[in-house]
Order: C-alpha cells, then sequence, then structure tokens
C-alpha cells in the first residue's frame, strides 16, 4: 500500500470544498481554495525538478503559504526540512547542507538570514510574499508566486510507502549539534488519528487557535494536521502576540487553544486586560511541564480545562495525553495514547533496556508507531537513543499502576546540590503558586563549595511587586530544605525559544557570570 500526509488537504478539501480552512487577516480561505493553491504551488516545484524523495526547506511563519507549501512538496513525494525561524545564517546553512535540501522556499522577511545561507551550501531559492520586482543585492529573486502562475497544477497527490520519509525536523540542539528527526508518512498519519480517534475528538465546526509554530512538531501535528484531517478551522498568527492572539480567538469564536506553558500565562495576564473571551472548549499543553497555578487559573479566566500531553519530536510528537473524555489529572501527563507503549527504565544503564517496576522514578522510554526513522545520518545517535525498540528520551519520571505518567524532569536539568538531587521542575511548581509569579525556572548554576547552587528566575504576575527574599521563604517553607532556590532573581521577561519554551542554558550561562 501506499500512504501521503498530503491527502489530509487534497481528500478535506474533496469532500468540504466550501468549510473554511484557514483565517488569516481577517480573511477565510476554503480547503478547496488551499488546495487549488496548493496544487498551482506543486506545479511550480515540479517545474523545478522536485519530485519522490527530494528535500524541500520551509522557511515560513504561520501564513497560508506554510501549508500551500507543506502540503505541495509532500504531494510530489518530497521530504519537507521546517526551518526553525529563529535561525541565524550559519544555523540555516547547517540545516540546508545537513539535509542535503534541493530548494529552500522562504518568506520574505526571512531572506535577510536565509538568503546567505542558502547561497554558501549552493540550494537554489525560491520566496513566497515578496513583492513583484524585489531583489536582494540587487538581483530579482524567483517568486514562487509568479512560477506558479505560469506552471500547471498538479492534479493529485503521489503517495508512497507508508514509512517513506516525509519530514525531517531538527532537535533544538541545546545538547550538541542538532540532530534531524527523520518521520514517516505513517507516523505522521497514525498520530492524527490517534490524536483525532480518543485523545481530543476534535469537530468539523471547531476553530482552532493556530499560533504555535508549524514549523516545530507540536504545532504541525496537533494543530495543522490533525485540524485539517477533521475539517475544522485554524486561526493563523504568524507572531505570538498574547493580546492580539485573544482578540482573534473572540473574533473567530475560537473553542481549542493549544500553547506551550509560556503562552498559558501571557494568555492569563492578556485576559486580565480584555473582558471578553471566546468560547472555548478546552485547551491544550504540551512541550514543558504545565505548573498546576497555571491550568487552574486559566480554566478560571476562560471557562475551559486545561489537557496535559507529553511528547518529543522523535515522537510524533505525542506520547501521552489526559484524554479529553477523561477527568484531567493535573501534575502528570496522562497515559499512553493508543498504541503507544510509555515505560520507566534504568536510567544508568546505557546498552539495554532494564524497565523498572511501577512508580519506580527512572527514564522514561516510549515504543510504538509514533517513533522516528531516526537521526538523518546518524547511525550513532540512532542507536544510541533507539535500544531494545525504545526510544530513550532523556527524561526521567514515573508509571503508576493505573498507567498515569508523571514527568519528573529532564535528566540533564536536575540540580545536585551538595549531592542532594533537586528536580527543578517541582521547585518551579511551588513558585508558580505564589500570587506574585506568573512564571518561575529553576536551574543550576556550578558552584566551588556546593557543586550546583539553585537559582530561580520569575516573572511577576501584571501588577504585582515580588521581594526575592519573601519568595526563598515562602518556598523554604513548603519544601525539603535541600531544595529551595537560595537565589531568586526578578526579570520582566525570559528568553524564549522559537515554540516558546523557556531557553534554561541561556539563563544558566547568563546567571553563571
Ligand atoms: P527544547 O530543548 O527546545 O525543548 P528539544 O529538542 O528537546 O527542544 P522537543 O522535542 O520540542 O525538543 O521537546 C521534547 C521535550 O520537551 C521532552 O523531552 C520533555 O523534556 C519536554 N516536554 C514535553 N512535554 C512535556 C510535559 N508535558 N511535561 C514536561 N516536559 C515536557
Amino acid at each position: 500500500g501506499t500512504l501521503s500526509i498530503a491527502a489530509i488537504l487534497a481528500e478535506t478539501a474533496t469532500r468540504r470544498p466550501e468549510a473554511p480552512a484557514l483565517y488569516f487577516m481577517g480573511q477565510a480561505i476554503t480547503y478547496g481554495a488551499l488546495w487549488d493553491q496548493t496544487r498551482a504551488y506543486a506545479g511550480a516545484l515540479t517545474a523545478r525538478g522536485i519530485g519522490p524523495g527530494s528535500r524541500v526547506a520551509i522557511v515560513i511563519p504561520n501564513v497560508p503559504d506554510f501549508p500551500r507549501v507543506y502540503y505541495a512538496a509532500l504531494a510530489l513525494g518530497a521530504v519537507v526540512v521546517p526551518v526553525h525561524l529563529l535561525l541565524k545564517a550559519d544555523e540555516i546553512r547547517f540545516v540546508l547542507e545537513d539535509a542535503d535540501v534541493d530548494l529552500a522556499v522562504v518568506a520574505a522577511p526571512f531572506l535577510g538570514e536565509a538568503a546567505p545561507a542558502a547561497a554558501l551550501a549552493g540550494v537554489p531559492l525560491l520566496t513566497v510574499l515578496a513583492p513583484e520586482g524585489f531583489t536582494i543585492d540587487g538581483e530579482p529573486v524567483a517568486r514562487m508566486e509568479a512560477e506558479a502562475a505560469q506552471a500547471t497544477p498538479i492534479e493529485r497527490y503521489t503517495a508512497l510507502h507508508p514509512l517513506a520519509a516525509a519530514t525531517i525536523l531538527y532537535t533544538s540542539g541545546t545538547t550538541g549539534t542538532p540532530k534531524g528527526a527523520v518521520g514517516s508518512h505513517l507516523a505522521a498519519v497514525e498520530q492524527v488519528h490517534t490524536w483525532l480517534l480518543d485523545t481530543v475528538e476534535y469537530r468539523p465546526d471547531d476553530v482552532l487557535y493556530g499560533g504555535l509554530p508549524f514549523f516545530h512538531t507540536f504545532g504541525q501535528t496537533v494543530v495543522l494536521n490533525a485540524g485539517f484531517r477533521r475539517g475544522a478551522a485554524i486561526i493563523l498568527l504568524p507572531k505570538f502576540d498574547p493580546d492580539e492572539a485573544l482578540a482573534l480567538l473572540v473574533q473567530h469564536k475560537a473553542t481549542v487553544f493549544a500553547g506551550v506553558p509560556t503562552n498559558y500565562a501571557a494568555m492569563i495576564a492578556a485576559a486580565g486586560r480584555n473582558p471578553d473571551r471566546p468560547p472555548l472548549r478546552y485547551g491544550i499543553s504540551g512541550g514543558a511541564a504545565l505548573p498546576t497555578a497555571l491550568l487552574e487559573a486559566f480554566e478560571a479566566e476562560f471557562g475551559a480545562q486545561v489537557h496535559e500531553g507529553y511528547g518529543l519530536t522523535e515522537t510524533s510528537p505525542v506520547a501521552s495525553f489526559n484524554l479529553v473524555s477523561e477527568p484531567i489529572r493535573p501534575g502528570t501527563v496522562g497515559k499512553s495514547i493508543w498504541g503507544v507503549d510509555v515505560a520507566v527504565a534504568d536510567a544508568d544503564i546505557d546498552d539495554r533496556i532494564e524497565l523498572l517496576p511501577e512508580s519506580e522514578l527512572g527514564e522514561i522510554v516510549v515504543r510504538g508507531h509514533n517513533l522516528m526513522k531516526g537521526y538523518l545520518g546518524r547511525p550513532d545517535a540512532t542507536d544510541a537513543a533507539v535500544v531494545d525498540g525504545w526510544f530513550r528520551t532523556g527524561d526521567l519520571g514515573t508509571v503508576d499502576r493505573e498507567g498515569v505518567i508523571k514527568i519528573v524532569d529532564r535528566k540533564k536539568d536536575m540540580i545536585i546540590r551538595n549531592g542532594y538531587n533537586v528536580y527543578p521542575t517541582e521547585v518551579e511548581a511551588v513558585l508558580s503558586r505564589h500570587p506574585a509569579v506568573s512564571l518561575a525556572v529553576v536551574f543550576g548554576v556550578p558552584h566551588d563549595e556546593h557543586g550546583q547552587e539553585i537559582h530561580a528566575v520569575i516573572v511577576p504576575a501584571e501588577g504585582a511587586a515580588a521581594d526575592p527574599a519573601e519568595l526563598v521563604e515562602y518556598v523554604k517553607a513548603k519544601i525539603a530544605a535541600y531544595k529551595y532556590p537560595r537565589v531568586v532573581h526578578v526579570v520582566e521577561a525570559l528568553p524564549l525559544g522559537p515554540s516558546g519554551k523557556i531557553l534554561k542554558r541561556e539563563l544558566q550561562r547568563i546567571y553563571s557570570d
């Protein structure tokens, strides 16, 4: 048999051509129109020699051109390489070369970094959103819109072997050089079906918030692919701004919000400035631990429960979730999704998987239809990560008798102070309960005497005055003495990665000096 992610758009367009697929800048784009534009883009890519197995990089924010280029390339059987939008020229060049990219499609605002990268990597470039006559260094740029107008649109999508490569998604590289996780058509489609069938239950009349970047696995799978498979509408927001997000959610009567925890904190703050509310059915959180205080505050402000899940780029991404059909269990990431096993292994044994008894703390391992094919060109790294068919996540956690999973922390984020293990997530959860705190991050900083010292950085809640000494005392009264932060820094804003996750290593670097 054969399969293609492109069927998600193509077949929804056949069945519901008049239904809205996207809301963007006050306009609705129907599934029929979006698929027609995608077929034209695929015609332009064909004229450029793109076909089965070609690799197409995408440097585009959440605007209609992202799905157009994404599904056009997939419809031709090409492999899509979405690029993080905050990358600098050298980093983009690394991705283009490492993935052996044949063509890069770049939104005009990102040409500043992407054009030199493509030139150095020797990769041809097509732009979207550049005005006619647009030049770089006096040279005209090739415009996708113009080439699509000249090309013959494709009729149908090409389906491939289900395990053929569909995407190459780069890990953030916080622990070394970025690695390209190769995902198959099967893993992506299976993930979407499992998600829709018993995880979230989207409805065709749902309106999804689409501010999570599509270049990242979370937004790409849970919002774009799952939303389109169901025939729901997606509100596009190219750059996250909580006040704008809230206004759009209200305007388009959004029913589902999906975000990382920092997005939830920002939405709660925005709600304090704007009394209007969208008719949300529920929220979806993932990517980092959601402090229970945020979950409760969001429910109080928006009247919608937040369902937290857990996953990684390498697991396409969802491995576990607090199902919408069951009561949520705050502070947990729910149970493993259908067809996926989540277990706990001895974190100190590298060469084989030694599963631990229920409720014991160890490394979370995942097995199932959602695993990546491997890291591109890195058999060593793949073999180290996938052992006996299990993917080692690098996260520490527990699974109880009922199969409920708790993520305690990342192995590499654990702080060892005076020989005691401290898990930052636990300390962050306590700090987040303080009324003056909006967001809290806890991390270790090298220390001559203690090995590591426990630091916290907090962003105060709207209008609140946070006193570092009082915050230290507050945590000290609530948890064991070896765990409380010795130093609390109060800041206006945190360094965030492109998906909205807090850049802990950046904070560590700043406060280590
Ligand atoms: P980054 O370092 O920017 O997080 P990454 O390359 O590790 O990126 P992802 O695949 O986006 O990339 O992140 C996966 C990681 O996110 C997991 O290993 C885990 O540490 C964390 N994570 C995801 N969901 C949750 C959750 N619900 N609770 C706690 N941690 C989570």
